[in-house]
């Protein structure tokens, strides 16, 4: 891919030993060791400072916060910490990449620039029903994560949108905290692994609504109910509820890269241990390259590895 610059002023830009991008737990991760590697990291924001974590009220399995710590709060810290030793946080977000070479070039809206190594740390969207309440309510009964919230319901009612794997992985998980979860899903059979289904039907707080999806969600401060719809008679009714969780699938933040990283079939960024990319020097962390662990913790590991691993390349070369 050609990288065109679009003004003078964009060729001003220093060239940089290490380019990270995204500031989540992964970004903000690589960005302290790199900084604490001297390499003096410059963190390429985009415009969700602090990543997903940042958008969820409290977080409680974050190490080291016995009382829980607010997910902006976190993500502050994070940064507060990279910068204490040298790292710069740049408010812009990546348009174009040119990866075919060393040195390579990033394109930002506020500017180009050309680097040696690269993080990338762009994370991953959870994919949303784009129904009413549905922003309104996230963080106050609607959950893309079990794993974050499902404490949250102990002896709640809860309802799991979705039918696959992860859908249903969920579901098992929060039958641990909520007295009740029903799946609901627009078709009549699921297409998660026979085992998950065996034993979802076997847990007897787990119930489904087939052949229905859910059309809004009403509250007030908290989710307590949702319209839903069938989709074979059209009839709509009322289903009260404490939470939703809503588990359609994640899209990776890799748009800009296709082309020119491997990637899996769904986006993720294909990485080894030591998180290299198919391009050397091109590294990449957290959900952008994670379909699996999905945790502030764990993507925060890999950005610290990416960074461990890129020190290493800029020595070697
Ligand atoms: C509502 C919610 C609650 C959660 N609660 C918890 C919890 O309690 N505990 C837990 O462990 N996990 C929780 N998670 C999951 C956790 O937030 C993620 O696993 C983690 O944030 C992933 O980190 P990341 O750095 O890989 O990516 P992200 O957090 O997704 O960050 C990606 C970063 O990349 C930036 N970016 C994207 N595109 C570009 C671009 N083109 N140029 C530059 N920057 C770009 C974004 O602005 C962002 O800063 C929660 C997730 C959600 C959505």
């Amino acid at each position: 891919m050609v990288v065109q610059s679009n003004t003078a002023e964009e060729e001003t830009n220093p060239f940089e030993k290490i380019i990270i991008l995204g500031s989540g737990p992964a970004g903000l991760a690589a960005a302290l060791y790199a900084a604490r590697a001297e390499l003096n990291p410059l963190v390429i924001s985009g415009v969700e400072l602090g990543g997903q974590a940042a958008l969820t009220n409290t977080i409680e399995n974050y190490p080291g916060f016995p009382e829980g710590i607010g997910g902006y709060e976190l993500g502050e810290l994070f940064k507060k910490q990279a910068e204490r030793f040298g790292a710069r946080v740049q408010f812009a977000t990546a348009t174009d990449v040119d990866l075919q070479m060393s040195p390579y070039t990033i394109v930002t809206d506020s500017g180009k620039y050309k680097t040696s190594s690269l993080v990338i740390a762009t994370g991953a969207s959870p994919n949303h029903l784009n129904i009413p309440g549905e922003k309104e309510f996230t963080g106050k009964g609607v959950s893309y994560c079990a794993t974050c919230d499902g404490w949250f319901f102990k002896e709640k009612e809860v309802v799991v949108v979705g039918g696959g794997d992860s859908a249903v992985e969920e579901a098992l998980f929060l039958t641990r905290f909520a007295s009740s979860v029903k799946i609901i899903h627009r078709r009549d059979t699921l297409r998660a692994g026979a085992l998950l289904q065996k034993r979802a039907n076997e847990n007897p707080k787990i119930s489904f609504v087939w052949n229905s999806v859910v059309e809004e969600i009403n509250g007030a401060g908290k989710v307590t109910s949702l319209r839903i719809r069938n989709t074979r008679s059209g009839e709509e009714s009322t289903l009260t509820t404490d939470g939703i969780f809503i588990f359609i699938g994640h899209t990776p933040n890799t748009q800009l890269f296709h082309g020119q990283l491997s990637m899996d079939d769904k986006g993720f960024i294909k990485t080894n241990l030591l998180m290299e990319t198919s391009v050397p020097g091109v590294f990449a962390a957290g959900e952008a390259a994670d379909s699996h662990f999905r945790q502030v913790i764990t993507s925060a590991g890999m950005g610290a590895a990416a960074a461990i691993q890129a020190t290493h390349y800029l020595e070697d070369k």
